[in-house]
């Protein structure tokens, strides 16, 4: 069945949060790609045009480390996204027991994962639904950040308010309190969440509620002091908590190395505003110092 003159539809690949996935082959191109459908009748009328407008500046988004979307366009009362066509993601990856990640194969999915955000960044654009499924895997073995900006853009179908977009486990402390202005720091939290499951392989910080969540962060770093994180006091839903000592971050992470350990700690700095950014994050020593990231073409992917 062909889609828009120019696509021909293949087998379903899943549901996502927006709506069904489809494998399609692209006849203008040869390439094969997914296609996500996106419901409209649920939005409010005005939105499909904000939406449209908003993925114009998505299809600008050109990195070897985003996702690229190919094509945009309403057909039957649904919006059609083209993208490019994925083997794996980086979930599949921590999941899979058959694989064993290196020091070096670790830096490297981060290193990629970051690469893709300093551009976005760079761009003023804030992914704020950063996990591991969201990060893909081509068959070159490039990592690839997914669904950049939709969050914005149509919110979650099942929650209510666009701080709360985020999966829970890689939110970060001010989404938590409430905080509505909040910047690219809450991308580099997630990495920071991504990084920790590289080496845990396990989700690091597994809330059941958001004020679980919170409970999970102040367990692994201490609560925050407002001597460390100033503007705290005033987020919308700031609540004081009973004070928990830090325990050393090492004894959380046995396996890691020095600097892994140190950028980690940065990334999970409380303060947005003094929370290490992307590029900083990219020129810490982690990445020059040995081992040197793996070369995506020869990391360890599921079969
Ligand atoms: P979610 O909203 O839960 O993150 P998505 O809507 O992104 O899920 O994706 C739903 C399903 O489609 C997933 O199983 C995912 O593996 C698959 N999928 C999404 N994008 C792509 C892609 N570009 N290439 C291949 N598979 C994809």
């Amino acid at each position: 069945k062909r889609v828009a003159d120019r696509y021909l539809k293949r087998e379903v690949l899943g549901e996502g949060t927006y709506g069904i996935v489809f494998k399609a082959i692209d006849t203008k191109t040869g390439q094969t790609v997914a296609i996500k459908k996106i419901r409209l009748g649920k939005y409010k009328e005005g939105v499909n045009f904000t939406a449209l407008r908003e993925i114009k500046l998505l299809k600008e988004l050109k990195d070897p480390n985003i996702i690229e979307l190919i094509d945009a366009f309403p057909h039957k009362g649904n919006l059609h996204l083209v993208f490019e066509f994925m083997e794996s993601d980086l979930e599949a990856v921590i999941r899979d027991r058959n694989i064993v990640l290196s020091p070096s194969d670790i830096k490297s999915y981060l290193q990629m994962t970051l690469k893709g955000l300093a551009y976005c960044h760079k761009k003023w654009v804030v992914h704020r639904d950063m996990k591991p499924n969201n990060l893909l895997i081509a068959s070159d073995g490039q990592l690839k950040l997914a669904d950049f900006g939709l969050a914005r853009i149509f919110g979650s179908p099942d929650r209510k308010f666009t701080h709360q977009v985020f999966a829970r486990w890689y939110r970060a402390p001010e989404l938590l309190y409430g905080a509505k202005q909040y910047g690219a720091g809450v991308d580099v939290w997630a990495a920071g969440c991504i990084l920790a499951e590289l080496l845990l392989r396990r989700p690091f910080l597994q809330g059941s509620s958001d004020i679980d969540q919170l409970g999970k962060i102040f367990a692994a770093f201490g609560t925050p002091k407002p001597s460390q994180w100033p503007d705290m006091v005033f987020l919308p839903d700031y609540v004081e908590y009973q004070y928990v000592p830090a325990p050393p971050l090492r004894t959380l992470f046995p396996m890691a190395s020095d600097d892994a350990l140190d950028l980690l700690s940065k990334m999970f700095t409380y303060d947005p505003k003094a929370r290490i950014t992307v590029q900083q994050a990219l020129e810490h020593r982690y990445f020059s110092s040995v081992p040197a990231p793996t070369k995506p073409s020869l990391l360890p992917r599921p079969p």
